[in-house]
């Protein structure tokens, strides 16, 4: 008698469009849950946001109190909690060392990885991925739909997928020449996906800078306090020809969007009775920023923004004030291209606990194209990396189960 042996079901298909942080995380859960995976991206190449954020040191995550990691998300916290839970910062930097990049904290808590570049990191992965199965499609631009099969613009024209399950990955809306162009907001509308409006998160300041400051363009500004509605920033920024840039800058987009007044205390660590008692001494001849280096200590960037945003300094009679309270003049956030993230995306009502768009069964979605924020410190690759893995577990699970 023989045993008829049955044939090998061929694995089910997952498609992941979009290869950076967030949809490769995705491909490397699916092909470990034994599906045959493709990701599809619209560059020639994948990953090249993560490149480029490795362009000055990549901030994989930040080693500190995970309430406190967690409070970066305000209120979109409770909503990634249990994605981020599964996937934390411990997770993240052994995960890049498992990759074969050891990592290491700066003093400010942030973990980078020792090459500090994005490129090793990233060909490790890519490798791992390539021996687990996946494969690449780059190139190719997601249109939309024919039925359920996912068109694509390819270099060899139109091409369709009908995948098993898909997890898109697309990225925000900035830096679109890196390929996250937001393009997708659109597609995912016209199937009744609420998607909240995109807006530059972690942006600069608009400033029309007189001639006096031209010379500053460039510098660094250390050691000062910023303010704007409730959020109070001690980051360094950089004057630059189009304004205020850097992460204290960024830190405050959250509250310039919503209408808050940008104010600089230039002397952050010396309480106002210091600073009057500083200035008591009468100026004589020097010039102002002669006088005000020799009593504040101040240098010459900090007395050019003094002198740009506080006003003639003679006759100001409360100049103590102003160098603690100093009104920054914009003209609002710079262009949403420029931001280093947005805000906005496919809203937490339009996806399931397990990031499924509740509209189009068995498609899920991860990364920054979720409606959340966080300030710069690398909460953004952290959540990337988690909404990715969290996105492509429960779109294994979903097939599994839909098999049942
Ligand atoms: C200059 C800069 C520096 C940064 N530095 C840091 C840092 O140090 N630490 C940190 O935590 N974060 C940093 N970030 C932010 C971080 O890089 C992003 O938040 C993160 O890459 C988002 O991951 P993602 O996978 O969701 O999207 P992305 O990395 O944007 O990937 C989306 C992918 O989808 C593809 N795609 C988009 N539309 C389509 C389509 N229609 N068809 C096919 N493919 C498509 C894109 O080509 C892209 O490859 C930085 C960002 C910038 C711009």
């Amino acid at each position: 008698m023989t045993i008829p042996v049955p044939d090998r079901p061929e694995p089910k298909r997952a498609l992941i469009v979009g290869g950076g942080p967030a949809g490769l995380m995705a491909a490397q859960s699916l092909a470990n849950a034994g599906l045959g995976v493709v990701v599809a991206d619209a560059m020639p190449t994948v990953g090249r946001k993560f490149l480029m954020a490795g362009r000055s040191g990549l901030n994989l995550t930040k080693d500190e109190d995970f309430d406190l990691f967690m409070s970066r998300f305000d209120e979109q916290a409770p909503w990634l909690l249990p994605m981020i839970r599964a996937f934390d910062a411990v997770a993240v930097q052994n995960w890049a060392r498992d990759l074969g990049q050891e990592v290491f904290t700066g003093s400010s808590g942030r973990v980078f990885p020792k090459a500090m570049k994005a490129s090793p990191l990233l060909r490790s992965w890519l490798r791992r991925l390539g021996d687990a199965g996946v494969q690449f499609q780059t190139g190719w631009k997601w249109l939309g739909w024919q039925g359920d099969a996912f068109v694509f613009d390819t270099p060899e024209g139109q091409q369709q997928i009908a995948a098993d399950v898909t997890v898109l990955a697309l990225g925000g809306a900035s830096w679109s020449r890196l390929g996250s162009d937001g393009s997708w907001a659109e597609l995912l509308k016209t199937r009744g996906v609420a998607v909240q409006d995109f807006a530059p998160a972690n942006a600069g300041l608009d400033v029309d800078w007189s001639p006096h400051m031209h010379r500053h363009f460039a510098s660094p500004v250390k050691g000062t306090a910023l303010l704007a509605g409730n959020d109070r920033s001690r980051g360094e920024f950089v004057v630059s020809k189009r304004g205020l840039e850097g992460g204290g800058i960024y830190s405050l987009s959250k509250a310039v969007r919503d209408g808050a007044a940008v104010t600089l205390d230039l002397m952050p660590d010396w309480p106002s009775d210091r600073v009057a008692q500083a200035l008591s001494k009468p100026r004589g001849k020097l010039t102002w920023p002669n006088y005000l280096r020799r009593a504040l200590r101040l240098n010459p960037v900090k007395i050019a923004l003094l002198m740009e945003f506080g006003g003639p300094l003679s006759g100001n009679e409360n100049l103590p004030a102003t160098i603690k309270n100093l009104p920054i003049r914009h003209s609002g956030l710079r262009p949403i291209d420029e931001a280093i993230s947005v805000a906005g995306g496919v809203a937490k009502t339009a996806v399931t606990d397990g990031l499924m768009l509740k509209d189009i069964p068995g498609v899920f979605v991860a990364g920054e194209m979720l409606d959340w924020e966080a300030p710069t410190g690398g909460y953004l690759i952290s959540a990337s990396l988690a909404t990715g893995r969290w996105a492509g577990e429960s779109a294994a699970d979903w097939i599994k189960n839909s098999n049942a």
